[in-house]
This record gives C-alpha cells, sequence and structure tokens, in this order.
C-alpha cells in the first residue's frame, strides 16, 4: 500500500531493524517509546484497522507472535493497545497492536 509507513518499512523502502518476523506478521520498536519496551506487531497485510479485518486468523497469528516475543525478550507484564480509528487515536492506519513493558 502506497504512502503507508508499516508497508514501507516491509517492504525495505524505510529502514528499522524488525525484532521479530513470520509469514503473517513482523514487529519493530516504537520510534516514539512510551514505556521501557515499546513494540509494535504489525499484520504483513495491509488491514487498515480491527475494523477491516475479514478473517479472524489474523488476530490469532499477532497474539501468537506477541506470546513468542514476550518470551523472547523476558516480557512477563506488559499492556497490550489497539486503537481502532482516528478518533480513537489511531495515527497510523495499519493495523498494529501496541506491547508495552517496564
Ligand atoms: P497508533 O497511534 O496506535 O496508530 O500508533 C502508531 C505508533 O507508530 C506510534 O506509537 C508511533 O510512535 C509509531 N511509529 C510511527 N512511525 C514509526 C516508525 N517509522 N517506526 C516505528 N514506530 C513508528
Ligand atoms: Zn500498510
Amino acid at each position: 500500500m502506497e504512502n503507508c509507513i508499516f508497508c514501507k518499512i516491509l517492504n525495505k523502502q524505510i529502514p528499522s531493524e524488525f525484532v521479530y518476523e513470520d509469514d503473517y506478521c513482523f514487529a519493530i520498536n516504537d520510534i516514539n517509546p512510551k514505556a521501557n519496551k515499546h513494540i509494535l506487531v504489525i499484520p504483513k497485510e495491509h488491514i487498515e484497522s480491527l475494523n477491516e479485518i475479514s478473517d479472524t486468523k489474523i488476530i490469532q497469528k499477532l497474539f501468537e507472535a506477541i506470546f513468542k516475543i514476550n518470551e523472547k525478550l523476558g516480557i512477563k507484564a506488559y499492556q497490550t493497545h489497539i486503537n481502532t480509528g482516528k478518533e480513537a487515536g489511531q495515527e497510523v492506519m495499519h493495523l498494529h497492536i501496541h506491547i508495552l513493558a517496564d
């Protein structure tokens, strides 16, 4: 998807270090961290938000990725945030789940 920051990161048009990657999703450190560890887990498919999901399997895949990332990074206590819609604070219109941990 043109002009989508997360699609550009996936396609290596914007440099970013992947902390995790599988067939369905990838994860990066948030550029503006709001906790000691602030990771974004992002589906490879350009889905605008939770409201545009056509197959809920992606939700399972995203959470499986979160569990693997947390195990890898030793994160046991954490928050997960999903902002859906501009009015709710969604800035990047490509679905992502925030992991926040101290
Ligand atoms: P949201 O408000 O839920 O859409 O969150 C978007 C998040 O993406 C914010 O926390 C931003 O700091 C983060 N972000 C924006 N651009 C980048 C980038 N190039 N690399 C990493 N994180 C980014
Ligand atoms: Zn995108």
